[in-house]
């Protein structure tokens, strides 16, 4: 099993990856439409937003655990 490279989550059936494309190694969340991967800052917003509605954080506070949290990630190490 793999997980995604841009946001960890594991990706355990087909309809997990873009475009049921499974040779891709991050997530449908992490790709455009088209099954391209998102860049960084989108993943960092949308991370951010996720953080505000769902764990009701400050603005700051969840962008800078966004940014720890996809740093950590393999796609986004050494950027
Ligand atoms: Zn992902």
């Amino acid at each position: 099993m793999k997980s995604c490279i841009a946001c960890g989550m594991p990706m355990t059936q087909i309809a997990d990856y873009p475009l049921y494309d499974i040779s891709k190694n991050y997530c449908k969340y992490c790709a455009h439409a088209d099954g391209s991967m998102k860049n960084f800052e989108e993943k960092l917003d949308c991370l951010t937003k996720h953080y505000i509605n769902f764990h009701k954080m400050d603005h700051i506070i969840a962008k800078q655990t966004a940014y720890v949290v996809l740093k950590k990630l393999p796609a986004w190490k050494r950027k």
